[in-house]
C-alpha cells in the first residue's frame, strides 16, 4: 500500500484535473488517476462523430497539462476499487494507494434508463472513443449507400433532445445538406435523414422557450425530423419502436437520452441519490466520510439556494477548484467553506452560424450569429492546450468556409 500522498484524485476531466492543479499549485502531494492519459473535452465530442474536427483537438496527455506541477504524479491507471471508510483506492493491476484525503471525479456514464435494446444497438456520446465509433459506423452507413444505389435509407435516429443531442442532429444534419452532395453519388443525399426523438414536448428543455422555439425552427431548416414527445420504447438494429408503437426505422441509432455515475460510485458503498451520484454537503465532502469528496458529475451538487446544480463542465470545474480551497484548509487547520457556484449559464451550438445562449444568473438572451459567436469563443477558452486550441479554431474556419470534414476516420466500425 503506497501512503505517500496527502490527496488522491480519481478522474483527471475538468473537476479533477482542476483540483489536482491547484492543489499541485499549493505544494500538496497528490496522486491524480486516470483510466486514460489524456483529457477528453466532451462539449465537441459530437463535432468529433461528425468528423468536423479531429480527435487531437478535444484531447490533451495529463502528464502534458501537469509537466510543470512537479508534486502532482500522474498515473494511467483504471480505478477498480474504492475503500472510501480507508480513503484508498485499487487499481487494474493490483496496486493499492491511501491518502489524508481521497477525490473521487470519476464522471459519469450514459443512461440508458432500462430502454430494451439501447445498450445493444444505440450508440452513447461520452467518450472519445464513442464518437469515433459512431464517426466509423455512419461513415460506413454512406459508404454502402454510396456503393449500392438500391439500399435502403442511411437514416440517422437521435434520442435525445438536450443540448447534446440537438448539436448531434444540427451536424449531422449539415453533413447531409452540405457534404453529402459534394463529396458523394448524385442523390445519396436525399437517402440520408436525420431524426430527433424526446419524450419532453420541447427540445432543450432547460432554456427558454425563445431559445426552443429558434432550436426548433433551425433543426427543422436544416431537414432534422422532429418526434418530440414521443418516448423510445425499443432500439433495435435497425431503427427504434416509440412507446406508441410508430416504427422509426434508421441505420444508426445515437443516445443522448441521460447520464448516471458509474460502476466504480455504486461499488463504493457511497450512499448514492438521483442518477446514481453521491449527495455531497455543501463543502462537497461526504457525509460520514471524513476526508472524501466527491465532485463534477459523479456528485450531486447545490447551490447556495439548496438548488441541485446540472451536469455541467462549469459545475465539475469550479467545484475542483473549491475542492482544493478547502482541501488546503483540512491539512493547514483551516475552515471549509460552503461551495458558491458563479452561474455562466448555458449554450447549444445548433448549426452553421446558429446558436442559442442564455448567460449569466439572469440568463441574458442570445440566438443566432451572436449566439454562435459567443459558444466558438467560451469552447475555445475552455479548451484545454494551445495545440488543441489552434486545432479547433483551424477546422471550424477551414469547415465553415469549405464545407469539407476535418477528419478521415481510418478503422473499421465493430
Ligand atoms: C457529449 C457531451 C457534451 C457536453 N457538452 C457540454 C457543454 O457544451 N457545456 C458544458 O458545460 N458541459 C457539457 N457537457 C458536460 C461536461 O462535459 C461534464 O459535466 C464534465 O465533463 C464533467 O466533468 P467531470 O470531471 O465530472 O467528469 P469527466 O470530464 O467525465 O472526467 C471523468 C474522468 O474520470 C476518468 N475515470 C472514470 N472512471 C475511472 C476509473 N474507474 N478509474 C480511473 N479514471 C476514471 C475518466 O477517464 C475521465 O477522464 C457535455 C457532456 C457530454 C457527454
Amino acid at each position: 500500500m503506497d501512503d505517500s500522498y496527502q490527496v488522491i484524485v480519481v478522474g483527471g476531466g475538468f473537476a479533477g484535473k482542476t483540483a489536482a492543479e491547484e492543489l499541485g499549485r499549493k505544494g500538496v502531494r497528490v496522486l491524480l488517476l486516470d483510466a486514460n492519459n489524456y483529457q477528453q473535452f466532451q462539449p465537441l465530442l459530437y463535432q468529433v462523430a461528425a468528423s468536423q474536427i479531429g480527435v487531437s483537438a478535444v484531447t490533451r496527455p495529463l502528464r502534458s497539462e501537469f509537466r510543470k506541477i512537479n508534486n502532482v504524479r500522474v498515473l494511467t491507471a483504471e480505478v477498480t476499487s474504492i475503500d472510501a471508510a480507508n480513503r484508498a483506492v485499487t487499481t487494474a493491476d493490483g496496486s493499492s494507494y491511501r491518502a489524508r484525503i481521497l477525490v473521487i471525479a470519476t464522471g459519469a456514464v450514459p443512461n440508458f434508463f432500462n430502454t430494451p435494446g439501447a445498450e445493444e444497438n444505440a450508440y452513447p456520446l461520452y467518450s472519445v472513443a464513442d464518437a469515433t465509433r459512431l464517426s466509423a459506423a455512419i461513415t460506413a452507413v454512406l459508404d454502402e449507400a454510396d456503393r449500392e444505389p438500391a439500399a435502403a435509407e442511411a437514416d440517422v435516429i437521435v434520442v435525445g433532445g438536450g443540448p447534446t443531442g440537438v448539436e448531434t442532429a444540427g451536424a449531422l444534419a449539415e453533413n447531409v445538406k452540405y457534404i453529402l452532395p459534394k463529396y458523394f453519388t448524385p442523390g445519396l443525399a436525399a437517402r440520408c435523414h436525420v431524426h430527433l426523438v424526446d419524450m419532453v414536448p420541447n427540445v432543450l428543455a432547460a432554456f427558454s422557450e425563445k431559445s426552443q422555439a429558434y432550436a426548433r425552427d433551425r433543426l427543422t431548416k436544416l431537414g432534422v425530423q422532429l418526434h418530440m414527445g414521443q418516448a423510445v420504447g425499443e432500439v433495435r438494429p435497425d431503427g427504434v419502436t416509440l412507446k406508441d408503437g410508430t416504427v422509426i426505422p434508421g441505420r444508426i441509432v445515437v443516445w443522448a437520452g441521460g447520464l448516471q455515475a458509474g460502476r466504480i460510485i455504486t461499488e463504493s458503498g457511497l450512499k448514492q441519490g438521483r442518477g446514481g451520484r453521491v449527495d455531497v454537503q455543501p463543502d462537497l465532502t461526504v457525509p460520514d466520510f471524513e476526508g472524501v469528496y466527491v465532485l463534477g458529475d459523479s456528485a450531486n451538487i447545490t447551490d447556495a439556494a439548496g438548488n441541485k446544480l446540472p451536469q455541467l463542465g462549469s459545475v465539475a470545474q469550479q467545484s475542483g477548484k473549491w475542492a482544493a480551497r478547502n482541501i488546503h484548509a483540512d491539512l493547514t487547520g483551516g475552515v471549509r467553506q460552503p461551495f458558491r457556484y458563479v452561474d455562466k449559464g448555458y449554450m447549444a451550438m445548433v448549426g452553421r452560424g446558429a446558436a442559442v445562449a442564455e448567460l449569466g444568473p439572469r440568463r441574458l438572451q442570445l440566438q443566432g450569429p451572436l449566439a454562435f459567436v459567443s459558444w466558438l469563443a467560451v469552447h475555445l477558452a475552455l479548451l484545454p492546450g494551445f495545440q488543441q486550441k489552434v486545432r479547433a479554431l483551424f477546422s471550424w474556419a477551414n469547415g465553415y468556409v469549405t464545407h469539407s470534414p476535418a477528419q478521415v476516420v481510418v478503422g473499421r466500425p465493430d
